[in-house]
């Protein structure tokens, strides 16, 4: 089996409770995404003074930025109940059916990977969103009817990795649609101290700092750094932990000075090496590297662009002179010349 790396590796149900546990329950412990968080501040106010249901948010943003929590935190700020599901998971309609029947007034409903629903949901899903309202198939043949049953009003909150996979009527019923951006490397130090007093874990500033330096602006991967080397310091240190120890954790977790991890240096060392720094097409090249397409493009690919690793050309995935030379892959041909 592939090594998993610390970016993407599978999330088992204690991965999922460790999450849980350090998720800001309030809008005031959300750390970053200033502009974001103002725009949702006064939608949750206005809600509140109404006492109506809140616009719907679709939230978009690489994984691990933030979207689920806002999500749950935005139920806490209204003081109503969350429901949570996934667009993959909706497979029929009557799944939708479900869920909307038993939506409650004025109540948060989270649809993750919205960009993945089924066309005949999403279809539903419009007229619950807009007026609130789904239509259902009673009976089958000639004596089949449809019933319009009315779901009270209720906040839709859809997250998406994908804006750009999200239909426009679709995105057209969303009042709010915002983005949320990499973490800067200080808000990201403040969310790897936060995390380590709830877990009881003593972290100097500048560790923090360099934790956060690895983390590719992701709260999800500090936080995921911060149990690992954590649990280093505390069998191999004492609970120790100081620039050396750190560095010791880190080299174990194969990840290196820019939050490179093993997943990572196999996708390039298979882009330089076998394809001679490309193009090659995104399909291809993640069948040759072990990888899931949608994994790479969507998880690895942002951050490899961002660290101007690769490029995106008409004829596909291509590495940069910077790779070459990070990954100390000899360039042997001059790149675009092709014989
Ligand atoms: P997404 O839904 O975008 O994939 P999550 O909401 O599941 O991301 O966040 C992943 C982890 O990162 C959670 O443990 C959450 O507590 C933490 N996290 C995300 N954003 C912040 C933030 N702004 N401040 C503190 N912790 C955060």
């Amino acid at each position: 089996m592939i090594e998993r790396g610390i970016v993407a590796g599978e999330a088992q149900d204690e991965d999922r409770l460790f999450e849980a546990s350090l998720r800001p329950r309030s809008l005031k412990d959300f750390t970053g995404q200033e502009n974001l968080k103002e725009n949702l501040a006064i939608a949750i106010e206005a809600a509140r003074l109404r006492g109506e249901a809140m616009d719907h948010v679709l939230l978009h943003g690489p994984p691990g930025l933030g979207k689920t929590t806002l999500a749950t935190l935005i139920a806490n700020e209204l003081g109503t109940a969350f429901e949570q599901t996934s667009a993959p998971v909706l497979q029929k309609k009557l799944d939708l059916t479900g869920l909307l029947s038993n939506i409650r007034p004025k109540q948060v409903f989270f649809i993750d990977e919205i960009h993945r629903l089924a066309p005949d949901v999403e279809e539903m899903l419009y007229s619950a969103l807009e007026d609130y309202r789904v239509d259902i198939l009673v009976g089958t043949g000639p004596g089949a009817r449809t019933h319009s049953l009315p779901v009270p009003k209720f906040t839709a909150v859809g997250a998406t990795t994908k804006l750009g996979s999200v239909s426009s009527p679709l995105r057209g019923r969303f009042g709010l649609v915002l983005r949320l951006d990499p973490y800067t490397n200080v808000e990201l130090a403040g969310i790897v101290s936060r995390s380590a007093k709830i877990l009881n874990f003593t972290l100097s500033d500048s560790i923090a700092l360099s934790i956060a330096k690895r983390s590719r602006g992701t709260p999800r991967i500090a936080n995921r750094l911060l149990r690992r080397v954590r649990d280093y310091s505390q069998v191999r240190a004492k609970g120790e932990l100081t620039e050396e120890i750190l560095a010791s954790a880190l080299e174990l977790l194969n990840v290196d000075a820019r939050g490179l991890d093993e997943v990572d240096y196999r996708l390039m060392m298979c882009l330089l090496k076998t394809y001679g720094g490309g193009p090659v097409g995104l399909n291809t090249w993640a069948i040759a590297a072990g990888e899931d397409a949608t994994t790479l493009e969507e998880v690895y690919e942002p951050f490899l662009i961002q660290q101007n690793f690769i490029k995106r050309t008409s004829k596909g995935r291509e590495a940069t002179a910077e790779a070459f030379a990070y990954f100390e892959v000899p360039l042997l041909r001059p790149q675009s010349v092709l014989f």
